[in-house]
């Protein structure tokens, strides 16, 4: 239980509902910033402004998927409240009070560190990024078929990259039927490749590769759909780039050549924002209970 637990939920979309519902379950004390649009709000949980709250009794802070944007604003979708989280408003909590986000960037890092809080990257979690390549491989299927005038079973299928998301992807376009080989460059994911019955070549030989694909799905968050490689494919590709903004491929000249060249970030938000919170809320409050413990026992 987190009885006692007084926690600013700052900004977000569809996913933080989820995590609203399971820490208001859960007897905390909520305060939602951004939120002012939401009709029905369960007990314990306040609608309030930036400027109402007492930070100086707030245990922990949480933020949206995406944290804040370069400038410090968070985003809000059940609001037009402009809110933009500053290291004066960090500074104001107590010493253990955590900050919970998605993502983080080079603002969100130096507030957190100049203001000497401990800031928690969900995303970077690797149960957190698993759960998260379910809704995320759903999605991907989607944008398939809706920009395809083929099946994806017996079409030829590239996945570049054997982390988290990609080895899910693999696995599920396999099982439609796809024929599917996936690109990576350390040995171990080659071997990996061939042991889950895929096809492994090495991104070194992506130029070669890619020359008789229907369906090109990169992971790779770093320029590796370049121009040159584009270049080799067949006119009717189609590139689905799940990698973060700004995604690995040369979206310029893929439209030059005419090839459909599609980045798609946050899929799970998008077709599962239930699941997705679920997922976030899960972990937080297991993370969230393990803080009090730990202050407890102090
Ligand atoms: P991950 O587990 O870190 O996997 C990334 C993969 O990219 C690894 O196979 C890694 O191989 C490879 N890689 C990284 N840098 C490379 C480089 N310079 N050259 C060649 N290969 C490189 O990450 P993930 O959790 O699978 O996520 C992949 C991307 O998708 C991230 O950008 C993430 O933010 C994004 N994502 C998007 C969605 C969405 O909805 N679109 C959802 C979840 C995640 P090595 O091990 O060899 O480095």
């Amino acid at each position: 239980m987190l009885t006692g637990l007084q926690i600013a939920v700052i900004g977000g979309d569809a996913r933080q509902l989820e995590v609203i519902r399971k820490l208001a379950e859960l007897d905390a004390r909520l305060s939602l910033i951004g939120f002012e649009q939401l009709d029905h709000v369960f007990s314990g949980v306040y609608k309030e402004k930036l400027s109402e709250i007492n930070f100086s009794e707030v245990d922990a802070i949480i933020l949206p998927v995406t944290g804040t944007n370069p400038e410090g604003q968070v985003d809000t979708i059940f609001s037009n409240e402009e809110v933009i989280l500053t290291e004066d408003i960090i500074l104001k909590t107590p010493a253990y009070c955590t900050i919970y986000s998605g993502i983080s960037n080079p603002y969100l890092d130096n507030i957190t560190k100049k203001a000497n809080r401990k800031l928690v990257k969900l995303f970077e979690r690797n149960d957190v990024a698993i759960y998260n390549s379910i809704p995320t491989v759903e999605g991907t299927i989607m944008m398939a078929i809706q920009h395809t005038e083929f099946t994806i079973h017996g079409s030829n299928v590239a996945v570049l990259g054997l982390g988290r998301v990609g080895m899910s992807v693999a696995r599920a376009f396999h099982h439609l039927g796809a024929k599917v080989k996936v690109g990576a460059r350390k040995t171990e994911h080659l071997a990996r490749i061939a042991e889950m019955g895929l096809k492994p070549f090495h991104l070194n030989d992506l130029d070669i590769e890619v020359k008789d694909l229907d369906i090109c799905i990169n992971t790779v968050p770093h320029l590796i759909v370049n121009a040159a490689i584009i270049q080799k494919m067949p006119p009717h590709t189609l590139i689905i780039d799940l990698a973060s903004k700004p995604g690995g491929t040369d979206f310029r000249y893929a439209e030059k050549r005419g090839i459909k060249a599609l980045l798609a970030p946050s899929l799970p938000g998008i077709v599962a924002p239930k699941t997705a919170g679920q997922i976030l809320g899960n972990v937080l409050t297991q993370l969230l209970e393990d803080d009090v413990l730990k202050r407890k026992e102090k």
